[in-house]
């Protein structure tokens, strides 16, 4: 961010909440900035300018003025409103997942490029894609990547040694892979199978629009489901309010493809 009073970025609006009679306090996360927070100003008024260009998931060229408390939204052009996502109940939901999941784990004022463009590239995937798990699962391994959380998936963390085929357990808490003679104390370890080990390594290596082409079985996705929440719960240390809701409407929902 320079010194000058204006400036200008690209931002996806996480979340937005009412402020006086007629502000909003809006969330963003910025492509040269990171996570920021900022007032649009009057922007709940019918006859504003600013008005409805800070829902969440709405990717806004905006211009800002510094300011000593909050800085202000002065004005504001939607250049992508993911509306195709959001018109479907499961699109909509995991979209508020991966908001809640920037909100959680992006520290304030701290740029990541390729963690914006890793969202970006997801959330125009979803648009497409929404009935498969594999564009969230992604999302949620390569946000812990990027946040320097990437849990090991190719030797043992803690003797180091290379894996063998069906020979590894998983630990949240201590930061992936376990061969079977290893038991670090305190630590909470889980089986993995040897098909959901290799979806993770092979969406540890893919990009994001060129996910190939997968079956996994029930048990496999809700074995990653699974791994991938207590990762992620362990991390941010609270649980995470809009998964719950997006594996609600999964179980409410009979024609998931699992692909
Ligand atoms: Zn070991």
């Amino acid at each position: 961010m320079s010194s000058a009073k204006y400036y200008r970025t690209e931002g996806l609006t996480l979340k937005n909440m009412p402020l006086g009679e007629s502000d909003l306090l809006v969330t963003l996360y910025c492509k040269d900035i990171g996570k920021m927070r900022a007032v649009a100003k009057g922007a709940r008024k019918s006859t504003s300018k600013l008005v409805g260009h800070f829902e969440p998931l709405t990717i806004n060229n905006i211009s800002i003025t510094k300011s000593t408390n909050l800085d202000i939204i002065n004005q504001a052009e939607t250049i992508e409103d993911f509306d195709s996502l959001k018109s479907n109940l499961i699109g909509m939901a995991q979209g508020i997942y991966i908001n809640e999941l920037l909100d959680g784990f992006a520290p304030e004022s701290h740029s990541n490029n390729d963690l914006y463009t890793l969202t970006h590239n997801v959330l125009k995937k979803l648009t497409s894609y929404s009935q498969s798990r594999l564009p969230l699962m992604y999302f949620e391994l390569h946000l812990l990547r990027l946040s320097g959380l990437m849990p090991e998936l190719y030797h043992c963390v803690e003797c180091r040694e290379e894996l063998s085929p069906e020979c590894h357990r998983f630990s949240s808490d201590y930061g992936g892979t376990l061969c079977l003679q290893c038991k670090p104390p305190d630590s909470v370890i889980r089986n993995i199978s040897l098909s959901a080990l290799k979806v993770l390594r092979m969406l540890h290596k893919a990009n994001v629009n060129r996910l190939p082409e997968l079956k996994m079985s029930q048990s496999t996705a809700e074995e990653l489901d699974s791994l991938l929440r207590n990762t992620i719960q362990f991390w941010l240390d609270k649980e995470i309010r809009s998964k719950t809701f997006l594996e609600y409407l999964r179980r409410s929902t009979t024609d998931i493809i699992y692909s």
